[in-house]
């Protein structure tokens, strides 16, 4: 179900455009809740079913956040696969298309250390990645997180369900303690209120039903 039109939210006129030419024209029904609340920088959960437009819902918020000439990691999205962080980094990659030479990079397990030591070497604006890496890679001291200013958990349940709890409390504990926290999940189950309560400052929940 489509609602308003991008324009009414706090955006660059780049990003408008942007969002234009890729056809974005309305916001879903997940980002016409989500958004205007996490483009004034407050933690939200947001529930809705695949396929709704999630990943836009934080991409364009971690994008308002973001200062392109800070060359230092701003933003990490925790996703549950492989396959889905490479989805989220394509999408953000499309979404930051108006702004000059936004870096994002991909860590996930089950691919090789060494390249991803050498990427991040160059450094990033922006991390995607699944909660075990991650963690690695602050572990080793090849990813630094005090220049974060937003956090995201995506597939949140997906992570729960898959036994990311511990890793996902790691991590966190080395974002700063002054951040945005963005929590999306396709189901909310108690887990999830549990994670949010840790991590999360009073966070907004927004759930839109599945249309039947
Ligand atoms: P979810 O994370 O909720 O499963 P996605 O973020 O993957 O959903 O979005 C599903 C599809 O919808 C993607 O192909 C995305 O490009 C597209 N999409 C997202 N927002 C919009 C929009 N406002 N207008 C048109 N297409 C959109
Ligand atoms: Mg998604």
């Amino acid at each position: 179900m489509l609602s308003a039109s991008f324009d009414t939210l706090p955006l660059s006129p780049a990003t408008l455009d942007n969002l234009q030419r890729l056809g974005y024209l309305q916001m879903t029904a997940i980002q016409a809740a989500a958004l205007p609340t996490a483009l004034l920088g407050k933690d939200v959960i947001a529930q809705a079913k695949t396929g709704s437009g999630k990943t836009a819902a934080f991409a364009l918020t971690l994008l308002a956040n973001l200062n392109p000439r800070r060359f230092a990691v701003q933003s990490l999205v925790l996703c549950p696969t492989r396959e889905l962080a490479d989805q989220v980094t394509t999408e953000v990659r499309r979404l930051a298309r108006s702004e000059d030479n936004i870096k994002v990079v991909t860590l996930c397990g089950g691919v090789p250390l060494r390249g991803q030591l050498a990427t991040l070497e160059h450094g990033a604006h922006i991390v995607v990645g699944t909660p075990g890496r991650v963690l690695d890679h602050l572990e080793r001291g090849s990813l630094g997180l005090a220049a974060l200013n937003t956090l995201v958990l995506d597939e949140a349940d997906r992570m729960l369900d898959m036994g990311f709890v511990d890793d996902i409390g790691k991590v966190a504990s080395q974002c700063p303690p002054v951040r945005q926290t963005l929590l999306f999940s396709a189901t909310y189950p108690e887990g999830i209120a549990k994670l949010a309560a840790q991590f999360m400052r009073e966070p907004l929940t927004v759930k839109v039903e599945a249309q039947h």
